[in-house]
Order: C-alpha cells, then sequence, then structure tokens
C-alpha cells in the first residue's frame, strides 16, 4: 500500500483519539506565555511515541520540537501547530466548555494541536516507509505578540527546513472545503499610540491654554485620508483607532490625549508607507499646533507570505490525495486576521492553509468568540491533509 493510503487509514483508526484529546486541551485552556500544562501534555503524549526526538522549552519558551527521521534521505519539512489559548469567557455551553474561568480555546488551537499529535504519532509508526525528515513544530504563544515563533526562529527551528507548513480551521469556512492562497495572504499588523501634550486652562481662557483635545481629533480625522489618499486602491490597509483617552471635565481644557491605533495591511511596502504617513502627521500636529507629539509605534506580525512553489506543491497534494471527506480544494481570497505562522515563512518557503469548520449545526460564530466552536470533522481532514502533504515531499525525495 501507499504511504498516504496506510496513513489515512490509520487517522481513520484514531478519529475518536483526536477528538478526545482536542476535548481535553479544550477543557483545559492556558493563556499565551503561561502554558505549563499544555506543553507538559503535549510532551508527555511523545513518552511511548516511536519519534526521534523530542525537544522541550525550545526558544525558552514552551516550545516542543519532535523530529521523525524517514529511513531514507530526502526533504525536511517542518508542520507547525499552536497550542495557546485566550483571556474570553467561554459561553458555549459545551460539555468540555472550559474548566479555567475567563480563558478558552476560542480560535481553534486546541483542535491545531490534537490533530497534530496524533498525526505525529501515525508518522513515527510508519517512518520506514518515510524518505525525508519531519519536524513537528508544537508552538505556544501565537496570540499575544510578540508570539512564540520568534523565540522558536531564533533557537533555530528552522534550521536545516525546506518548506513550513501550517494550517488553521475555521469557523467560518465551510467543513468539507479546503482553501489555500499564493502569496500575500493575511495581513501584517502594527500598532502605535500617541500622547498628544498640550497645556490645561479655563474653558473662559483658551487663549491661556493649548487644548489637547483639538490637537488630537484632527490627528485622528488626518489619519482618514491616509487610506483614502496615499494608498494604491488596488492595495489595501486598515488603520483604527480603539482608543482615544480624552474624558474630561465640560469647562477645563485639556491638558493631554492619549490615542491607540491598529494598522492592518497586506504587504510590506505599504505597511512601511502607511507608517511613514501615521508618524508624518504625528509630527505635524507639534508644528500645526503647538502641542508635544510622544509617538510610538511597532510592527507586530508581518505580512503572511506563501511561497507560490510551496503552494502549488501543496494544492496538487491535496487534489491529487482525493481525501474522502474533502469536497473540493478552493483558492480563497486574502484574510484579514494577523498570524504569527509568518515569521516563519519570511525565514524559509511555506505554506500556510485553511481547512474549513463551519460547525453541524450550521451555526458559525467567528474567531475569538465566547460562543465560538469548530466542527471536529474538520480535524480529521486536517490530520489527512497535513498527511498528504508530507507524503508528497517524501514521494518527491525519491528523484
Ligand atoms: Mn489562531
Amino acid at each position: 500500500m501507499m504511504l498516504l493510503d496506510e496513513l489515512m487509514k490509520k487517522i481513520d483508526e484514531k478519529k475518536d483519539r483526536i477528538i478526545d484529546i482536542r476535548r481535553y486541551l479544550h477543557e483545559h485552556p492556558e493563556l499565551s506565555f503561561q502554558e505549563e500544562e499544555t506543553a507538559k501534555y503535549i510532551a508527555d503524549f511523545y513518552k511511548e511515541v516511536p519519534v526521534d526526538s523530542v525537544e522541550t522549552n525550545f526558544g525558552g519558551e514552551r516550545g516542543i520540537v519532535v523530529t521523525i527521521k524517514g529511513s531514507k534521505p530526502g526533504k525536511t519539512i517542518a508542520i507547525r501547530a499552536d497550542f495557546d489559548a485566550l483571556p474570553i469567557k467561554e459561553e458555549t455551553g459545551l460539555p468540555f466548555a472550559s474548566k479555567n474561568e475567563g480563558v478558552m480555546h476560542a480560535c481553534g488551537h486546541d483542535g491545531h494541536t490534537a490533530y497534530m499529535l496524533v498525526l505525529a504519532e501515525t508518522l513515527a509508526e510508519y517512518k520506514e516507509q518515510l524518505k525525508g525528515t519531519v519536524r513537528v513544530i508544537h508552538q505556544p504563544a501565537e496570540e499575544t505578540p510578540p508570539g512564540g515563533a520568534i523565540g522558536m526562529i531564533k533557537a533555530g527551528v528552522l534550521n536545516g527546513v525546506d518548506a513550513i507548513i501550517g494550517i488553521h480551521v475555521m469557523s467560518n469556512m465551510k467543513t468539507g472545503h479546503i482553501y489555500y492562497r499564493s502569496g500575500n495572504t493575511q495581513t501584517g499588523r502594527s500598532y502605535f499610540k500617541l500622547v498628544v501634550q498640550g497645556r490645561g486652562g479655563h474653558g473662559s481662557s483658551p487663549h491661556l491654554a493649548n487644548d489637547a483635545i483639538v490637537a488630537a481629533c484632527s490627528f485622528v480625522m488626518n489619519l482618514q485620508t491616509i487610506v483614502s489618499r496615499r494608498i494604491n486602491p488596488f492595495d489595501m490597509a486598515s488603520i483604527t483607532i480603539g482608543n482615544f483617552d480624552g474624558k474630561g471635565s465640560f469647562n477645563v481644557i485639556k491638558d493631554s490625549v492619549t490615542i491607540e491605533g491598529d494598522v492592518r495591511t497586506m504587504s510590506p511596502e505599504t505597511r512601511e508607507l502607511v507608517e511613514t504617513e501615521v508618524r508624518a502627521f504625528s509630527e505635524g500636529l507639534e508644528k500645526s499646533y503647538g502641542v508635544k507629539s510622544i509617538f510610538e509605534y511597532h510592527n507586530d506580525y508581518p505580512v503572511l507570505y506563501n511561497d507560490p512553489e510551496v503552494t502549488e506543491h501543496v494544492r496538487k497534494a491535496l487534489e491529487q490525495a482525493a481525501i474522502p471527506e474533502v469536497e473540493s480544494v478552493l483558492e480563497t481570497p486574502p484574510q484579514p486576521p494577523s498570524e504569527d505562522f509568518a515569521y516563519y515563512l519570511q525565514k524559509v518557503p511555506g505554506c500556510f492553509f485553511y481547512v474549513g469548520a463551519i460547525p453541524e449545526s450550521g451555526e458559525a460564530y467567528p474567531h475569538h468568540h465566547p460562543k465560538f466552536d469548530i466542527n471536529e470533522k474538520s480535524l480529521i481532514i486536517s490530520a489527512k491533509a497535513m498527511a498528504a502533504v508530507v507524503a508528497s515531499y517524501s514521494d518527491d525525495s525519491e528523484a
């Protein structure tokens, strides 16, 4: 039997275990950079599994890197699953809802870890038939910048890796469909903070004060012209002011205002352009309004760029695998959220793709919602889809 057929058959036999693991993890979520028990659970899982090595505390955080060496030489493929949860109070009412008050697996990372564990075990069982090396990356802290990927990359997780592949289950995409995109696929994210420092005073004597509110408002309005007047209409960006701390008293001229905002862009060039423009408006306030602008701007997760060649390889592998649970493999438009898998893709070519997971009920809540849930079928599909990609790289090693 072909390697992939064997892997798929084995995954079918282990369906219930994938779901059990997912439900256990769902009940026991932990926040980014605090995933002590989850990391221990993952490491313990491998105790009985014939993998070649398990490295814990990878990158100084709770990352776990597992190596599975095939019996013949070939490419090194890294496959990654994240395992952190979010500061959200779960409202799903599921029998396996979070037991950790105020913390919830509301992005499906419990599912990513569940399918990945069982897939890794299955690959280890068939390593005699495998060519090349599979490096399984269990990554903590995807949800909270600076994110867990950076530390793992610094610690060398990508050394010798030819390609890296990741999956996200999506509660807003149809179960039974897999989606991919080549090139820039998910937004890059930036954060800025501006303290507008004016001079307080009495409402009856504006000429003796310097109103921070007026200056801050002009900044907010000016920012609206960046997307409309500076960005190529065929490109995109979003700039949101989510915090404007202007609370005071009706007849007191405000001394200072603090503003915080979020920027999303779809290309490194736009990312740079937006930063330059936001910075310019902040500096301009000093000249126009005589206030002091205390400004900071941080880029965190970069634009997620899927390598066209690897993406095509993945697409073909998924098509050829003809996974029974998969109706179709489709191209998706760009995705708005940011994702720290993008850091890996800056270092080695790879592909991050999506497995549809709209729940059985048809009632789909967005990621990070207190009622977020996934169709567990998507986990079986994820395991098989990733198996198909690994098997195709193994087959490719023959030449
Ligand atoms: Mn996520």
